[in-house]
């Protein structure tokens, strides 16, 4: 079997069909494990890339577990007391915390008693939401409709409030908050999944409870955790394969028979499991005999990020830290903009050891390839 990408899907893939006694290869065209966790030299040492936190820290340890190894005894994990700071432009700031008290005291002192309540709400709307989806399936290979019927029955009023009578995620937040800055702020997880919350489903409003339970830092650097599950796949008999970039990947009868490298080296397999980014089969990037067979579908770039060092900061105990725009107009508008005209959202993002900041401009774009 091959895997292109080792990333932390293939990674994880990786992990665990060796261990069922597959023949594992992997593809990788960069010269290091982990895809989009990477980590940078910059002036103010190395930093990370893209991922800076750990969330769900629970399904590593699982995945750790079922080879008998233990995470702690490959990283150390350091649990964030802050999630993130949220800045507006007239000065307000809102910290978030795993902790439900904490996040009471602190929206009393952000934005009154009566938001304190509709977050009390929201939070276990959230969380029951998480619970009916999470084990049929978002932890499901396939969607397992019998125990989200039991749970749905018992949770009726959950899925009523979200998916029924609220579809869209930004609708959904203006019926359940009156300050306009915790609607943005809730708003904002439509991103996580590279989507507009004027578009998306309200069932969105899950993340919140996932983020609530913690974001978690690896010390040293995120690039640990690929590094530590390419070790263990290794022990297991995965092969892996750096600096290899796969130029197509080989149908025969409308099979796949194997791969072509960009060296023009053909590797044959009975499997090919492809953990880059989608879009390119639909775009023929691995050849047009994969496109034809895949349906066509149309996906929008959503982000583009400059990211920088930088050298001192004082005490700070967040990795995150968002700006928010100056208005829910120019919220709607900057996701209007990005979502139905393809213009390009840029972030420009200062990324340190123990900081983020974020300053959102828009730009327009005509619609392009590129990841
Ligand atoms: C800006 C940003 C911030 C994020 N922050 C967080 C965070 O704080 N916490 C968190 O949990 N998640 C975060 N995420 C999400 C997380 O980074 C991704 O969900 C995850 O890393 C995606 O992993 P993946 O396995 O899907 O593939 P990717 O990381 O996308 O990797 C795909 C791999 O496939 C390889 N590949 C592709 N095509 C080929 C080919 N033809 N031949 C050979 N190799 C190929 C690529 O080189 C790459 O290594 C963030 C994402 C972004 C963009």
């Amino acid at each position: 079997m091959i895997i292109v990408g080792s990333s932390i899907g293939g990674l994880a893939a990786a992990m665990r069909l060796s261990t069922c006694g597959i023949n594992v290869q992997i593809f990788e065209k960069q010269s290091y494990p982990g895809g989009k966790i990477r980590t940078k030299n910059s002036a103010a040492g190395l930093i990370d890339s893209d991922p800076t936190v750990l969330i769900m820290h629970e399904i590593f340890e699982e995945l750790f577990r079922t080879y008998g190894e233990h995470i702690e005894d490959h990283l150390e994990l350091v649990p964030k007391e802050i999630l993130a700071r949220h800045w507006w432009r007239d000065g307000s700031s809102l910290d978030l915390f795993p902790s439900f008290e904490k996040n009471m005291v602190s929206i009393i002192d952000f934005s009154g008693v009566r938001s304190a309540k509709e977050f009390e709400k929201f939070n276990s709307l959230s969380k029951k939401l998480f619970s009916l989806f999470n084990e049929p399936i978002i932890k499901s290979p396939k969607p397992k409709v019998l125990p989200i019927l039991i749970n749905g029955i018992k949770n009726g009023k959950a899925l009523y409030e979200t998916l029924l009578r609220q579809r869209i995620l930004y609708e959904f937040l203006e019926d359940n908050f009156s300050d306009p800055r915790l609607i943005q702020l809730f708003a904002r997880y439509a991103t996580y999944v590279g989507d507009s919350p004027f578009m998306s489903p309200s069932i969105l409003s899950l993340i919140w409870n996932v983020e609530s339970k913690g974001v978690w830092r690896i010390k040293g650097d995120m690039h640990q955790m690929p590094k530590s599950m390419e070790r263990i796949a290794q022990k297991t008999g995965a092969v892996f394969n750096y600096g290899q970039s796969v130029d197509k990947i080989l149908i025969e009868d409308k099979k796949v028979k194997g791969i072509k490298l960009e060296n023009g080296e053909e590797i044959f397999a009975d499997i090919v499991l492809f953990n880059g980014d989608p879009r390119a089969l639909t775009m023929g990037l691995l050849g047009n005999q994969v496109k034809k067979i895949l349906l066509k579908r149309n996906h929008s770039l959503v982000c583009s990020l400059l990211m920088c060092g930088v050298l001192r900061l004082n005490q700070l105990t967040t990795n995150w830290f968002i700006t928010m725009s100056s208005s829910i107009l120019t919220t709607k508008r900057s996701f209007k903009i990005s979502m139905r005209e393809s213009s390009l959202q840029i972030q420009f993002c200062m990324f340190a050891p123990k900081a983020i900041i974020r300053i959102q401009r828009q730009v327009p774009l005509p619609l392009v390839a590129s990841k």
